[in-house]
């Protein structure tokens, strides 16, 4: 069963045709992480470290500057880090409510991470991967124009509760600052925030916006790249390169590690998955060397 689930993905990545299992069985991450590490270790290091994988494209001792090893759980934390998100009987991951103002937020003792990005920047597709071990969850989504977009709450077990915010940018709802400012300023639960940046394009002005937000508001977050599977390897290494540069020199409050993920391939998944797990104070990994 695990076999079947993780398939889709791993075929994807490495050029086999994707092959959707049957959505509605539970089954067990261990199993389907084991299945991870049964891969080629090039292959694994693409799957589960991409960047690490990029930056193996370097010339030996030329050292840019990516931050590889702030974050470096071990594999058996990943896979231990993959229960949590692993919809059972007695960890039930759900839609739990949305919401259009703060004071119509559930008042939850758990704790939260957030989800911001320009619209199209691949957020739902990225919440759906996260979330593809509980395939019941039903990830919400509303792109109609002029319908009011809302802040989406999801229950991960009694861990911690994941949010997704609208999108910014086009169409951008006019109210849509002052939902996400007072969100991201006031909420006392809120561990992380995770910007998506389209890793094709690179940071836009909305996503400048954004960072200046976060920026303002002290806010600890940390830089997602979203669709790494659509460029050229040559591209995807100029960008990140870039982006690093951009965090390491205007940012304070961003985690300095970048998080490159595709959702189609599921590279990087395992690894958000597992960060996700650790600062929410829920699995204490060895490879943290930061906070
Ligand atoms: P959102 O508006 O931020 O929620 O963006 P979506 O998740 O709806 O994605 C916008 C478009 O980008 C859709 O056509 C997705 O299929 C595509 N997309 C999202 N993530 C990826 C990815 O990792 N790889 C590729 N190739 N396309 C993606």
């Amino acid at each position: 069963m695990a076999a079947h689930r993780l398939r889709p993905c791993v075929g994807r990545l490495f050029g086999m045709g994707p092959e959707l299992g049957s959505g509605r069985r539970a089954y067990s991450a261990f199993q389907a992480f084991t299945e991870v590490l049964r891969l080629p270790s090039k292959q694994l290091t693409k799957l589960v470290f991409p960047l690490q994988e990029l930056h193996g494209h370097f010339v030996p001792g030329s050292r840019p500057d990516l931050h590889l090893n702030i974050f470096h759980p071990s594999l058996e934390d990943i896979a231990r880090a993959e229960s949590f998100f692993t919809a059972s009987a007695r960890n039930r991951i759900e839609y739990l409510t949305s919401a259009v103002r703060l004071d119509h937020a559930p008042d939850l003792r758990r704790p939260e991470v957030c989800f911001i990005g320009r619209s199209n920047v691949g957020k739902s597709s990225l919440i759906k991967a996260l979330f593809s071990l509980a395939p019941e969850v039903e990830v919400r989504v509303s792109k109609k124009p002029g319908h009011t977009k809302k802040i989406n709450f999801y229950k991960v077990g009694k861990h911690f509760t994941l949010v997704d915010m609208p999108g910014y940018g086009y169409r951008a709802p006019e109210d849509f600052v002052d939902m996400v400012e007072t969100y991201l300023k006031e909420r006392k639960n809120l561990m992380r925030t995770f910007l998506l940046v389209d890793s094709v394009v690179g940071i836009q002005k909305a996503d400048s916006i954004a960072i200046e937000m976060c920026e303002e508001f002290a806010l600890p977050y940390v830089m997602v790249l979203t669709k790494i599977d659509k460029s050229s390897k040559g591209h995807l290494l100029k960008q990140v390169l870039q982006i690093q540069k951009f965090v390491d020199t205007k940012t304070q409050g961003c985690f300095p590690q970048l998080f490159p993920v595709s959702a189609m391939t599921c590279s990087g998944i395992h690894l958000l998955r597992c960060f996700i797990a650790d600062i929410t104070g829920n699995l204490k990994t060895t490879g943290f060397q930061f906070s």
